[in-house]
């Protein structure tokens, strides 16, 4: 059997689970973050949101091709986002990346087992942005069997959360996108599965890499996946490119 080699596709993805470091949090973070706002000496931030350090979207749309973001819109747990889907400014930051590139909803930690909160979530991203959502990632990588079932019910085309959290490689064994198989009614869906290869979380609490080791891991993985072809996708999030705490020096890595 001959097969064709799959074309090399390269694509950033971005969750936004803290849209902001310093604006629309409440004022028991604020005070810890605005004494390391001081130390460092960012102090535009506190006056343009446009300087919070986590605002990284015009860079992170300037630096690579159409971007796909994921937006968490839940404070339903203490895993979920500390800032409120109804906060204007992230709303607006929402409508903003929502006109230059690809977006799709990041379901909260509880979503996984919950079709009511998938649904609502979808929708009120649906409402901000003015358009249909179509691509999803589950915060935390958390899903299930059924996760991946709600999601087809709500709508949702491509599902992007294959992906090892502690380590690097293909969760699925692929490196190109594939159909979601519903076990429970032996049928193939419409919903298709998008691996990625890396998230960058895994590099820093997982293999211990400094920014540099990174950098040369992922060149090694990329390479790769050009010799056999499919999609190279990376998961990252906005603090990543922040320059800032714990992401100081990562901002050229991914
Ligand atoms: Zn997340």
């Amino acid at each position: 059997m001959n097969f064709e080699k799959p074309k090399f596709n390269e694509k950033l993805t971005i969750d936004i689970d803290h849209p902001f470091y310093l604006h629309g949090i409440s004022w028991g973070k604020k005070i810890k973050r605005i004494l390391k706002i001081l130390f460092n000496q960012n102090f535009n931030s506190f006056f343009d949101i446009k300087k919070d350090v986590f605002y990284t979207y015009d860079w992170i749309i300037d630096h690579f091709e159409k971007p796909q973001f994921f937006f968490l819109l839940s404070q339903n747990t203490k895993f979920d986002s500390s800032i409120s889907p109804n906060y204007k400014p992230y709303q607006t930051i929402i409508k903003y990346i929502a006109k230059k590139t690809s977006i799709g909803i990041h379901p909260s930690f509880d979503s996984s087992e919950n079709l009511d909160l998938i649904k609502n979530e979808i929708n009120l991203l649906e409402n901000i942005a003015n358009q249909k959502v179509i691509h999803s990632r589950q915060h935390f990588l958390k899903y299930q069997f059924k996760t991946l079932n709600f999601l087809n019910q709500q709508g949702i085309e491509k599902e992007w959360s294959s992906c090892f959290w502690d380590k690097l490689g293909f969760k699925n064994g692929i490196a190109i996108t594939f159909s979601f198989y519903d076990l429970e009614n032996e049928q193939i869906t419409q919903l298709k599965r998008e691996p990625a290869i890396a998230m960058d979380r895994t590099f820093l609490s997982y293999l211990n890499s400094n920014p540099a080791l990174a950098k040369a891991k992922i060149n090694e993985l990329k390479e790769k996946v050009k010799i056999y072809g499919g999609n190279f996708n990376l998961i990252t999030h906005n603090e990543t490119f922040s320059n800032f705490g714990e992401w100081k020096n990562w901002k050229e890595v991914f």
